[in-house]
């Protein structure tokens, strides 16, 4: 299908392009009727960072609630059928997701202090547990202070595990470790996870309705899923009760660890160790990997990417992909004590690798699209169109994106992006490195 929409009286029946019409009754061809898919996909994205920035405080918000509403707008029947004015409405929202990225970081570490390279025990569990998965960093300092003294020890999954490195939230001695990997272990984890798990933002497996742990599983706030209990005005109390009635961790006690809290604020800290190493050559080239992960081989991509990386090149990661490669030894740059694996946090901390490629532009008085720096992405869902448009929104050129090419991206609009940002959709690991690899 070529294009599907259905949003007004016009419609064709079972909706415009649903049997193969590239223009709509209004006179919306499916090329601007894909902008706007992408700019509503942006949008969700959008959303969900600006929901966790209105916890931290509402006071910023506003201009990104300007830009999601005229955006919607703009989506309307009958509004704007001009092509160049879509694409600068795309560019506003990812000026949006920048804002709110920025507003976000900031927030966070104002409140949770700038976080510093931490190793985190993997896959070990004790005593009576609760395992935490999602984004929320707020919901998990108030879920710390509420298990403190309590015989309970918290454990982070998937995108929580960048909490560790947050000053104000590791100093709770029961915040032990982290279990599982990317998102979508959930289901299989917790079958034999000990203890409760709660889920405060997405991304949640809905639980199958025979499975065994629905009376230990919590959600928060918008997450929601049936039989699971919903945790209501932060009162954790039920949560608390039914993990001092599990069992005592069994089963989880492996020796492995994993490194986080690479803030970008924290590398901006080690810029001149750096560019020194830049200079001397010791560094030849930067690879930002990041972004989503999603069930299945296509995400192996990104291992097979990041391990054949020369030493010489350092690897900068954010979001739940990183669980692809995160158990790799990359060691240091040789010579200077530079990790060759920095994780920025998460996806929400795409950010910073906008910042640190900015630094290094700035020291080197070199354009950020003519750095040694190499973007690959990989997307899953809406949070990385909204970061994919940010980065547009910035110039920020020469991205490849995997491990699938987005449905929703026709041809057009392909040729279009790839023109204009030479955006390059992934192939193979061995074949791109050897296309991004700098001679
Ligand atoms: S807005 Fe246009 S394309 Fe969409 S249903 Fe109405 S007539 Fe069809
Ligand atoms: S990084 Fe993306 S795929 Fe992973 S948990 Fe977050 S939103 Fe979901």
């Amino acid at each position: 299908m070529s294009m599907f929409c259905y949003q007004c009286e016009m419609s064709q029946k079972n909706g415009c392009g649903s049997t193969g019409a590239t223009v709509g009754t209004c006179g919306k061809d499916e090329n601007l009727a894909r902008l706007q898919d992408i700019m509503v996909f942006g949008l969700k994205g959008l959303s969900a960072y600006r929901e966790h920035l209105n916890e931290l405080d509402p006071t910023l918000t506003k201009e990104v609630d300007d830009v999601m509403s005229e955006t919607l707008y703009f989506t309307l029947t009958n509004v704007n059928f001009n092509f160049q004015d879509h694409i600068n409405q795309l560019m506003k929202v990812g000026e949006a997701g920048v804002k709110v990225m920025d507003h976000l970081s900031n927030s966070h570490t104002n409140k949770f202090g700038i976080p510093t390279p931490v190793t985190v025990p993997q896959n070990k569990v004790e005593g009576k547990a609760i395992l935490v998965s999602g984004h929320n960093l707020e919901m998990f300092e108030k879920l710390l202070i509420a298990t403190e003294g309590k015989g309970i020890n918290v454990y982070t999954h998937s995108e929580m595990l960048p909490a560790h490195g947050y000053p104000e939230l590791r100093k709770y001695p029961h915040l032990k470790g982290n279990i599982g990997k990317a998102w979508f272990d959930q289901a299989k984890l917790m079958e034999t996870f000990p203890g409760t798990f709660v889920v405060n933002t997405n991304c949640i497996v809905p639980p199958k309705k025979d499975c065994d742990y629905l009376d230990r599983l919590f959600t928060y706030k918008i997450v929601g899923v049936e039989g699971a209990t919903q945790i209501e005005d932060d009162n954790f109390d039920e949560l608390i009760a039914r993990t001092l009635e599990c069992e005592d961790a069994d089963g989880f006690d492996s020796e492995e660890t994993l490194v986080t809290g690479h803030h970008y604020k924290t590398i901006l800290t080690l810029a001149p160790q750096i560019l020194e190493a830049v200079e001397q050559g010791k560094i030849k080239q930067f690879f930002v990997v990041a972004g989503c992960d999603a069930p299945g081989r296509g995400g192996e991509y990104y291992r097979e990417l990041t391990q054949n990386l020369p030493k010489d090149c350092v690897i900068i990661t954010s979001s739940c992909g990183k669980f692809r490669f995160n158990d790799i030894d990359f060691g240091e740059i040789e010579g200077t004590g530079i990790p060759r694996y920095l994780d920025l946090g998460q996806c929400n901390d795409s950010n910073g690798a906008v910042e640190i490629a900015k630094a290094v532009s700035a020291a080197l008085d070199t354009p950020i699209n003519d750095l040694p720096i190499s973007i690959v992405l990989s997307w899953m869902e809406q949070k990385a169109v909204i970061i994919l448009l940010a980065l547009f929104s910035l110039g920020v050129k020469n991205i490849y994106l995997g491990p699938k090419p987005p449905q929703f991206v026709n041809e057009d609009i392909y040729n279009f992006l790839s023109e204009t940002f030479n955006l390059t959709l992934t192939t193979n690991a061995k074949d791109d490195l050897e296309k991004l690899l700098i001679a």
